[in-house]
């Protein structure tokens, strides 16, 4: 009986000192709208703070979830699901348009802890890509679906579909007109040349957010309309583990943003990773070396935002700006667009 009482009150003693442990231990997370020429000039202060406040409402969802003891997986998922949400950024609501004048949505989520990962590319009827990648993490055998199957998969879920002009807006309608008219007068050359010689504007934006949660755990998310004017079924790497999204606990959770095909290309994601854990380097370290060297070197554009097990943010980009928001525990949310 006395033993039974010990081995009890030890269990008991164990799972509160685990809680406590969890209450002290550093949490962040840190969150993009995407890289790209953000010129000062083009933007009004009006729609400079209607980014700020969205960026910080994202982080703010986002750290309230791991201060209340949630994981880095809910934080992440709740953090970009409110961006996908809203039309200032290109995914979900807000997506670029595809040349055929559809939108093409593409994201992924990853769990460090487990090394799950579910990706969802070219969704056209899926309100938030986000929550469908989480759903083929954690409802399916597989790691990505694409194409028709991936509305299939989410009626079978139950997730509610919406017409594809749920994702539509103004603005992005007219920057597919400009690209198409770009695109027109380069057609001379090939598809290829054409695309390359658009302006990188309409090879940005994406959203994601990344973070360290109370029990150690990292996780990744990243969710985007891809690229302008992209046609043929394009993928960028915001869905491919590797390229635009990776988490791995003990050493990093990432997810990028800029010209996908050199990150699909040069592996940003987990290069920036394995450098760290091989190398023994500061996660900060490896992301500034893939991003402001190799990438440079290479003429990929754009950035990264990354967290480690210590809960260290960097957000390295080599583009004009990069719509961003880190919060550290106990610390005050930080946004910026330029650097
Ligand atoms: N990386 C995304 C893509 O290529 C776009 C972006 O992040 O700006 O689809």
């Amino acid at each position: 009986m006395k033993s039974m009482y010990c081995a009890a009150l030890a269990l008991t003693l164990g799972a509160i000192s685990t809680q406590l442990q969890a209450q002290q231990n550093p949490f962040s997370i840190a969150i993009h709208g995407g890289a790209g020429t953000i010129s000062k000039a083009k933007l009004t202060p009006a729609q400079i703070a209607q980014y700020e406040a969205k960026l910080a409402e994202a982080v703010n969802a986002g750290y309230a979830v791991l201060e209340q003891g949630g994981s880095s997986l809910d934080a992440v998922s709740k953090a970009v699901t409110i961006l996908e949400a809203s039309p200032l950024f290109n995914a979900g609501v807000g997506a670029v348009y595809t040349y055929d004048g559809a939108h093409e949505l593409d994201a992924a989520i990853m769990d460090g802890k487990t090394l799950n990962a579910g990706a969802v590319a070219s969704v056209r009827h899926v309100k938030s890509p986000i929550q469908l990648a989480r759903l083929v993490m954690e409802e399916s055998p597989h790691v990505m679906l694409a194409g028709a199957g991936v509305e299939e998969f989410a009626i079978a879920q139950q997730l509610p579909l919406v017409t594809n002009d749920h994702f539509s807006t103004d603005s992005r309608y007219q920057s597919l007109l400009k690209a198409k008219e770009k695109l027109r007068k380069n057609q001379k050359h090939s598809h290829q040349a054409a695309v390359e010689a658009l302006p990188l504007d309409y090879k940005y934006g994406t959203v994601g957010a990344v973070a360290l949660d109370k029990s150690g755990n990292l996780a990744a998310a990243t969710s985007t309309g891809g690229m302008t004017a992209k046609r043929y079924g394009r993928v960028g790497d915001a869905p491919i583990i590797g390229a635009g999204t990776y988490a791995e606990n003990g050493v990093c959770a990432i997810s990028a943003t800029g010209h996908g095909e050199y990150f699909i290309r040069y592996q940003v994601a987990s290069d920036i990773c394995a450098r760290a854990k091989y190398q023994q380097q500061p996660l900060a370290k490896t992301a500034d070396v893939v991003i402001n060297q190799v990438l440079v070197e290479a003429g990929g554009s754009g950035g990264v935002i990354a967290v480690d097990a210590q809960g260290n943010v960097s957000m390295p980009f080599n583009s004009e700006g990069m719509y961003r928001a880190s919060r550290k525990s106990g610390e005050a949310a930080v946004v910026a667009i330029w650097k």
